[in-house]
């Protein structure tokens, strides 16, 4: 019997509404379940790197970001005691900052307007199954109504974020807090370096800031540990950890906002991608995958994500032929794995050397020094080279940068200069283990 639909997505967040967006003008029917499609205030997904951009603009998805003020984002600004730097994105490549709420509207009203989705308001509650263990759809309640009913599809997609329901019967997950990001909305705020990404290293944990609308700047600050900051512990921190460090020029949007109130508070989980490969679904977005947010690289994961099983699914002449599904869905999970691991090993190596004080005043003077470096560094930041080879290459250089400047400053700081090249070991081994295949790492050194 044929199916009503090929594809049930469950989660119509930045994953689940994407995929929708951009197979359904191919003429794939699609089931997309949310429990809500209103827009969201939330402080996650507000800076897309050009790696984000590059793979929208793929997907033909480009004009998404547009009519809401996204904010264009030519590169990082540094900052580090007195001193600052500045490093642009690799020339004709953009960020963009923007709110996430109305991008993801924008997408939602994109992928609903094409008759090939059929939009469902519910709580997806199981994932149903047939006498051969095969996934064939989902149950969910109705919104409005209450009545538990059901989807059938070849191929279900769980994008239904962080909390996901349905990574248990999916993966062998292994899901940590790393730490806090506290979020406020600082108005009317001039930033250091206009258009630019800052990140502000001159206090004991890293905070950040981007423009996400033409007068409002998004400042996220790190909360270190695995525990939601209490009041006090919050106030205490934002009084003797950020407050001190915050530029001149951003202290009166800053005060005003401290103020009002109104801080928003997520958990920062690193979760590497473990998959069970099981018939009849596959996982996508935050589901599947979590790393540190300091680099703003969750939505170039999702996107190159979108595009890669997308492209396996698209081979296929229809979605009649279960074997093959499982197939691409074997493939998408090989290539997605190869393609994210520069992102995922980034974002959490630069957390744990910027929460270094010995790390994290050797990466400001190794990309202080700017050339070939400092752009190689940039561009796997943007998302833009996956070169797994050079992600190791830059993180080794910066080691051995920090340990030979330390020794070079005074004979005495041998020790510390081994402190640097073990604590630079300690933060790169258990990532490198999670997330490389040593076949990659070398085909990258003979690719250069
Ligand atoms: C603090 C923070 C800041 C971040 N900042 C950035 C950034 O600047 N740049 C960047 O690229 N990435 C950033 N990220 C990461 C990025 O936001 C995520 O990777 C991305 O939002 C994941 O998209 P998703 O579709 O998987 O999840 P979501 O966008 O969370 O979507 C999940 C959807 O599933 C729905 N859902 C959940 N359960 C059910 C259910 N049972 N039934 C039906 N529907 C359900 C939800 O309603 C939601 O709509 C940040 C993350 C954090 C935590």
């Amino acid at each position: 019997m044929k199916a009503e639909f090929d594809i049930c997505i469950i989660g119509a967040g930045m994953a689940g509404a994407t995929i929708a967006a951009y197979l359904a003008p191919k003429g794939i029917r699609i089931a997309l379940i949310d429990q809500c499609f209103k827009e969201k205030k939330r402080i996650v997904g507000e800076l897309l790197q050009p790696g984000a951009v590059l793979s929208l603009e793929e997907m033909q998805l480009g004009h998404l970001l547009e009519g809401f003020e996204a904010q264009p984002v030519d590169g990082y600004a540094l900052l580090h005691g007195d001193q600052k730097i500045t490093i642009p994105y690799p020339a004709s490549y953009k960020g963009m900052g923007l709110h996430n709420g109305l991008f993801l509207q924008n997408i939602r009203a994109a992928a609903l307007k094409n008759n090939f989705v059929t939009q469902i308001q519910g709580k997806a509650l199981q994932l149903l199954e047939n006498e051969r263990n095969e996934i064939i759809g989902v149950s969910y309640r109705e919104e409005g109504t209450s009545e538990i009913k059901s989807i059938h599809a070849p191929l279900t997609i769980t994008s239904d974020g962080f909390f996901s329901n349905f990574r248990e019967s999916l993966s062998n997950n292994e899901k940590s807090v790393t730490s806090y990001f506290i979020g406020v909305i600082l108005k009317d705020c001039a930033m250091p370096f206009p258009k630019h990404g800052h990140v502000f290293l001159s206090g004991p944990t890293p905070f950040i800031c981007y423009p996400i609308s033409s007068n409002e700047v998004r400042l996220l600050i790190d909360f270190p540990g695995d525990q939601l900051p209490r009041k006090a512990l919050l106030q205490e921190h934002l009084d003797s950890n950020v407050t001190p460090y915050i530029p001149a020029e951003m202290l009166k949007s800053y005060q005003q906002a401290m103020h009002e109130g109104g801080f928003k508070v997520m958990p920062n989980h690193y979760m590497a991608a473990k998959p069970i490969i099981r018939k009849g679904a596959v996982m996508l977005g935050d589901a599947l995958n979590m790393r540190h947010p300091l680099t703003g690289g969750g939505l170039t994961a999702v996107f190159s994500d979108i595009q890669i099983l997308s492209a396996h699914l698209l081979a296929m002449p229809d979605f009649s032929n279960n074997d093959l599904i499982h197939t691409k869905i074997e493939a998408y999970y090989q290539d997605r794995q190869r393609a994210n691991a520069n992102l995922n090993i980034l974002a959490n190596a630069l957390y744990g050397v910027m929460s270094n004080n010995l790390l994290k005043a050797a990466v400001f003077n190794y990309l202080k020094c700017g050339g070939s470096n400092a752009q190689e560094s940039i561009s796997i930041l943007a998302g833009l080279n996956r070169n797994n080879y050079a992600l190791i290459k830059q993180f080794a250089c910066l080691a051995v940068y920090g340990a030979f400047d330390l020794v070079r400053e005074n004979i005495c700081n041998v020790p510390r200069a081994f402190r640097i090249l073990l604590d630079a070991l300690t933060i790169i081994k258990p990532l490198a283990k999670n997330e490389l295949s040593v076949s990659a790492v070398v085909s990258g050194y003979f690719k250069k």
